[in-house]
C-alpha cells in the first residue's frame, strides 16, 4: 500500500478499516505524540539547537510512544525541509520514513536480530554514508534483547561513531542494558499515558471514523489499556471491526469479558458485608455469563484501589474506575469499611491476580481471594482502638460496615441489617480491655472486665509520665551525678517507673560512676534476664534520657551483671496480693485484639495497670 493510498482511501469494508487504523494515526509530529510532553520538548529542543546526540536510550512501557518519538526524530533530522522541529510529513524522506521503507532510517527487532552476526553487519554497514539523507538512523527497538557478544560489538560503534550516524535505542527493560552503552547514550523516560489523555485520543479517532461512543465505553478501554496508547488503539480497533455505528459499555464489557458496573457492585456489597457465601454465588452467576474471572478481579481491584485513594483524601481526578461524580458516596463506603480493610483487599486481590496468571486453577484462586476478603479481621477497629487510646478520649460506637446498593453510576452507601455487620469492638468478648496509662479514670465499659493495658509504640515509649518528672526535676536545676549521688537519681527515677522497665530494674544491686556522667548500674546474676530486657534501646534509651533530665547533663547508662552464684529462689513479686506486671502482660499479650494491635503497630506492653477499684 502506497502512502497516498493511506491518506485517501476510504475503507471499503470492516477488516479494511480495522488494518489502517492503528497506522492511521500514528502520531507524525512532536506535537501530536500523546502525554508525552516533556519528550518532545527536550527532543524539539535539541534538534533546534542542533544538539542532537549520537545515540538515544528510549525506555518505557509498551505503547507508550517510544518508536513513533524515534521515527519523529528521524524525519526530523533528515526531512528536505531540515532539520527542523517540525518536519513536513510531505517529502520524498518523511513519507518513506512514515511508511518504515526509507533507505536511511533503518528499524531494527532487536528480539529477532539479537546476535554477534547481525552486529557486525550493522558496524560494515554503518561506515557506509547514508544514500541521500543527512544521517544514517538505526532505530532498534527491544534492544535489551542483544546478547552480550551483540552489545559489545555495538560498544565498538558506540565509541567512535561516524558523524552522520545516529542511533535510537527503544527498550521495555533498561536494566538489563549494559551500563558501558547505558553511558554512552541519552536517556528518556516515557511515562505511562494518562487516562484523560487516552480516552481524548480515542475521543478525536472515533469521531474521524465517523463512529459514536459512550463517553464511560472509551474510559473502559483506556482503564484496560493501563496506560498504553497503543494498547487502547488495538482495543478500539476490535471494536470498530465490528462495524457498528456506536460503541457502548456493554459491547466493551462484553469484548473484554468485563462484568458490568452493577454486577461489581452486587459483588462489592456482599464483600463489604463479608457474606462470603453470597459473594461465591455472585461470581459464579458472572461466570457463567461469560466473564474472565481474572478481569473480574482486576476490577474489583480497580475498585478497592480508587476506595484506598478516597480514604487518604486525595483528590477525585486520581480515581480511575469509580466515576468521579460518585468519589463522595465510594469516599463514604471506604471510610467505613477503614483505610487498613481496603488496603487489605488490594493486597489480597493483587496476590490472586499474579497467581492466576500461572495457575490452571484461576477460578479457584479468584474465589479464594473473594473469601479471604471476607474474612478480612475488622483491622480498622483495631486501628480506631489504638488511635482512641492514643488521644486518651472514650471510644466511640463504632458505625455499622456499609454497602454499596446500586450500580457504580449511581452509587449511594446504605447501612447493612446489623445481623450482617461485624461485632462492634466494644462488644467483643475479651478477656481485657485497652486503655491509656495515663489517663485519669477509666471509662465504665472500658474499665469493667479486667486489667487495662498501655499499648505503646517505640516512639510514644519516651513521652509517658515519669518523663515529664524528670522534666520538672530538671527545671529545679539538676543534681550533678557523682558516687554519692548516684544512688538517690537512679532511686529517684524508679520510683516514678510503675512499667516493666522499672520492676526490671529495681532489683539492682549496686551502683557507681565510672567517668564523667557515666553510671553503671550492677545486677546480680540471677537477674541476668532482666538486664537482657534492659539492655534493649527501647529501655536504655528512655532511662539514661530521665538520667540526662535528672542530672541536666547526657548521661550514659551501662548495665553489668556481676559474677556472683545465682539465687535458687525465683524473684519475690511486688505484689502478695496481686499478679506480678509481668504475669498481666503476658495475660493480656494472650488476648487477640491486643496481639492485633501490636502486630499492626509494631507496638510493645510496657505496662498493665489493675482498674480501680469501683469502676463497673
Ligand atoms: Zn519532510
Amino acid at each position: 500500500m502506497t502512502d497516498e493510498g493511506l491518506e485517501n482511501a476510504e475503507p471499503s469494508s470492516p477488516n479494511d478499516q480495522y488494518v489502517v487504523v492503528a497506522r492511521r494515526y500514528r502520531p507524525q509530529s512532536f506535537e501530536e505524540l500523546v502525554g508525552q510532553h516533556q519528550v518532545a520538548q527536550a527532543l524539539k529542543n535539541a534538534i533546534e539547537r542542533g544538539r542532537v546526540g549520537h545515540a538515544y536510550l528510549f525506555t518505557g512501557a509498551r505503547g507508550v510512544g517510544k518508536t513513533s518519538s524515534a521515527r519523529i526524530l528521524a524525519k526530523a533530522l533528515n526531512c528536505q525541509r531540515g532539520p527542523t522541529a517540525t518536519p513536513c510529513n510531505e517529502c520524498d524522506i518523511c513519507r518513506s520514513v512514515t511508511i518504515g521503507e526509507d533507505v536511511d532510517v533503518l528499524e531494527i527487532d532487536g528480539a529477532s536480530n539479537r546476535g554477534i552476526e547481525e552486529i557486525r553487519q550493522l558496524r560494515s554497514n554503518v561506515n557506509i554514508r547514508p544514500s541521500r539523507a543527512r544521517f544514517k538512523v538505526y532505530i532498534i527497538d527491544e534492544v535489551h534483547m542483544f546478547t552480550k557478544e551483540a552489545f559489545n560489538a555495538l560498544l565498538k560503534t558506540l565509541e567512535e561513531p561516524p558523524e552522520h550516524v545516529k542511533f535510537i535505542f527503544c527498550t521495555t527493560d533498561p536494566e538489563k542494558i549494559p551500563i558501558t552503552v547505558l553511558s554512552r547514550c541519552q536517556r528518556f523516560d516515557f511515562g505511562g499515558i494518562r487516562m484523560d489523555e487516552i480516552v481524548s485520543r480515542l475521543a478525536y479517532i472515533v469521531e474521524n471514523e465517523g463512529v459514536k461512543a459512550e463517553p464511560e465505553a472509551l474510559r473502559l478501554l483506556a482503564r484496560k489499556a493501563n496506560g498504553s496508547m497503543r494498547d487502547s488503539q488495538s482495543l478500539l480497533e476490535q471494536l470498530l471491526a465490528f462495524g457498528g455505528k456506536e460503541i457502548t459499555v456493554p459491547d466493551v464489557n462484553q469484548m473484554l469479558g468485563a462484568a458490568g458496573s452493577e454486577q461489581i457492585a452486587v459483588i462489592m456489597s456482599g464483600l463489604a458485608a463479608r457474606d462470603a457465601a453470597g459473594v461465591l454465588a455472585q461470581f459464579d452467576h458472572a461466570l457463567t455469563r461469560g466473564i474472565d474471572p481474572g478481569q473480574l478481579i482486576e476490577q474489583l481491584l480497580g475498585f478497592f484501589r480508587d476506595m484506598m485513594t478516597l480514604a487518604v483524601g486525595a483528590d477525585a481526578s486520581l480515581l480511575q474506575t469509580v466515576l468521579p461524580a460518585d468519589a463522595e458516596n465510594i469516599a463514604a463506603v471506604a471510610r467505613n469499611y477503614g483505610l487498613a480493610n481496603v488496603m487489605a483487599a488490594v493486597q489480597i486481590l493483587d496476590d490472586a491476580l499474579v497467581r492466576m496468571q500461572r495457575s490452571a486453577h484461576a477460578r479457584i484462586l479468584a474465589e479464594m481471594a473473594l473469601v479471604r476478603v471476607c474474612q478480612l479481621e475488622d483491622l480498622q477497629s483495631v486501628a480506631d482502638l489504638v488511635e482512641t487510646i492514643r488521644s486518651g478520649k472514650p471510644l466511640p460506637a463504632r458505625p455499622a460496615i456499609q454497602v454499596i446498593a446500586g450500580a457504580p453510576a449511581v452509587m449511594h452507601a446504605a447501612a447493612v441489617p446489623t445481623s450482617q455487620a461485624p461485632a462492634a469492638v466494644a462488644s467483643r468478648p475479651v478477656e481485657s480491655s485497652v486503655d491509656h496509662a495515663s489517663a485519669s479514670s477509666a471509662t465504665p465499659e472500658m474499665g469493667s472486665s479486667g486489667p487495662a493495658v498501655a499499648v505503646a509504640s517505640p516512639t510514644s515509649v519516651a513521652e509517658s509520665a515519669p518523663e515529664r518528672a524528670a522534666e520538672a526535676r530538671e527545671s529545679s536545676g539538676g543534681i550533678a551525678l557523682t558516687d554519692s549521688t548516684a544512688k538517690n537519681i537512679w532511686e529517684g527515677i524508679l520510683s516514678d517507673m510503675s512499667d516493666l522497665v522499672g520492676e526490671y530494674a529495681r532489683p539492682y544491686k549496686s551502683v557507681a560512676t565510672s567517668g564523667p556522667n557515666r553510671l553503671v548500674v550492677s545486677f546480680s546474676a540471677a537477674y541476668n534476664t532482666q538486664v537482657e530486657f534492659l539492655k534493649r534501646p527501647a529501655a536504655k534509651t528512655r532511662l539514661e534520657r530521665m538520667l540526662t533530665e535528672a542530672v541536666g547533663d547526657t548521661v550514659v547508662l551501662e548495665f553489668r551483671v556481676l559474677d556472683d552464684v545465682p539465687v535458687a529462689t525465683k524473684q519475690e513479686p511486688p505484689k502478695k496480693s496481686a499478679p506480678s506486671t509481668g504475669q498481666m502482660i503476658r495475660k493480656v499479650q494472650q488476648n487477640q485484639l491486643v496481639q492485633q494491635a501490636l502486630e499492626m503497630f509494631g507496638a510493645e506492653v510496657t505496662s498493665v495497670r489493675a482498674p480501680e477499684s469501683g469502676d463497673s
